[in-house]
């Protein structure tokens, strides 16, 4: 490997004796990369105790502010870090946003990167030093400092790799890999060795949360290939890449199983059935800036020429859209507007779903079989989504899990079939 980028997060950044393991960590990494960039976010709730700080003072303090607050945690860590790798001998410089600099523009608390320098880094690595670059800070045109959202360390070690065309992102946090399902809620999850950057954007979309999804868009703009690993045990974690060739595997069938119980239903009932009603309803729902996921319309009452329109946005948003698709209905001579907090969205996903059929079937078989009621369904190239009750949800994932065998990792075939064409060959070439 010539360059590497690694990123640590605030877990594993969180007292000294961690930042210690860390460099100890680096040090080793050091002897066998030439060229090594290190991202760090800043210590363990370190954030969140900064803006908790800045809320006791002000209930909406200036974004500007924030962000200059928000980067000392970074800025903190980084010379830390920087200090302890020079007392194991390893030469190091710290670099703070503004000084590599990654410029961005100027939206305080949610910026975009738009350019990175690198001579300031070039020099140093030149120079045999380990760069240690502070994550989720930036600087503007103006020379403001600006943070990238919550997460946004994990957008700059993938933006530092691909500009510097790192052989490969590492991002240590504090699980080993991507699993197969929440193994809080699956015990026997197991690890993925391999996963495509599509089905990393569809699990974590979906609820597992173990990279910020602007990098994982980033690395696949860049071909930046992910590694997320432990910064707390060995192993070679899960590898996120543009896609499957050079791998010696096939696309699995299902990677994985999501969930997420963020979610609320609103059902309109009786809309009366003419061109522009589904529009209507939900564009003062997007007009609140309220996200709608799933959309189902009814096939329309032959008789009554009405139809029922329900759709699913986030639950924090369920009573601000339950009152704008009420007064909406109202003006339309809806029937009746009914919601439901009380439900969770369960996923499969994987590239193998595109040319095989049969999935669904296998999934909504084994639901039935648990006596779960499908709500609503929705359907991708590589992912499969139901609504169910939220009581429901693990008992989902678990189900789903165990019927495609993925405590094996992700799987190949459909359980209890083979695939017919090798066997077919097989019994050509015996007779
Ligand atoms: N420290 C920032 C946060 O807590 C950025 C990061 O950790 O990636 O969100
Ligand atoms: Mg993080």
């Amino acid at each position: 490997m010539q360059t590497l980028v690694q990123k640590y997060g605030g877990s594993s950044l969180a007292t000294t004796a961690h930042i210690a393991r860390v460099a100890e960590r680096v040090a080793r990494w050091r002897e066998q990369v030439a060229r090594l960039v290190v991202v760090c976010s800043a210590m363990g709730g370190e954030t969140d105790r900064l803006l908790q700080l800045a809320s006791q003072l002000d209930r909406k303090p200036s974004p500007r502010e924030l962000d200059v607050l928000l980067t000392t945690g970074e800025q903190a860590s980084v010379a830390l870090l920087s200090i302890a790798l020079e007392a194991r001998g390893v030469p190091a410089i710290s670099l703070l946003g503004d000084q590599i600099p990654i410029i961005t523009d100027n939206a305080f608390g949610k910026a975009r990167i738009r350019s990175i320098g690198i001579e300031r880094m070039e020099q140093a690595l030149q120079q045999g030093q380990v760069v240690v670059a502070a994550g989720f800070q930036g600087v503007d045109a103006q020379g403001e400092l600006t943070t990238l959202g919550r997460g946004g360390s994990d957008t700059t070690a993938v933006a530092l790799a691909a500009r510097l065309q790192a052989d490969e992102c590492q991002i240590y946090t504090d699980v080993d890999g991507v699993y197969t399902a929440d193994p809080r809620i699956v015990p026997h999850a197991s690890r993925l060795q391999v996963i495509t950057l599509e089905e990393m954007l569809e699990l974590a979309s979906l609820g597992s949360k173990v990279l910020q999804m602007r990098s994982v868009a980033f690395a696949g703009m860049y071909h930046v290939p992910i590694r997320v690993l432990s910064s707390m045990t060995e192993g070679p974690g899960t590898l996120i890449c543009l896609n499957r060739t050079g791998e010696s595997m096939e696309e699995p069938l299902v990677s994985g199983v999501a969930h997420d119980r963020q979610q609320a239903q609103i059902t309109v009932l009786g809309v009366p059935d003419r061109p522009g009603v589904a529009f209507q309803i939900l564009e003062v729902v997007a007009a609140a800036n309220i996200e709608v996921d799933m959309i189902v319309q009814n096939i329309s009452g032959a008789v009554s020429h009405t139809t029922d329109l329900t759709f699913t946005c986030p639950r924090g948003d369920f009573e601000t859209a339950l009152e704008l698709v009420r007064s909406m209905a109202r003006d339309l001579g809806a029937q009746r507007v009914s919601g439901n907090e009380q439900i969770a969205k369960v996923s499969i996903v994987g590239m193998g779903m595109r040319s095989h059929a049969g999935v669904a079937s296998h999934m909504f078989a084994a639901l039935a079989r648990e006596g779960i009621n499908i709500l609503m369904i929705a359907t991708s190239e590589i992912k499969i989504s139901v609504v169910i009750a939220e009581k429901y949800v693990e008992l989902a994932v678990r189900t789903l899990h165990e019927a495609f065998h993925l405590e094996k990792g992700a799987c190949l075939a459909l359980p209890g079939q083979h695939d017919p064409q090798p066997s077919t060959l097989q019994e050509a070439q015996g007779s």
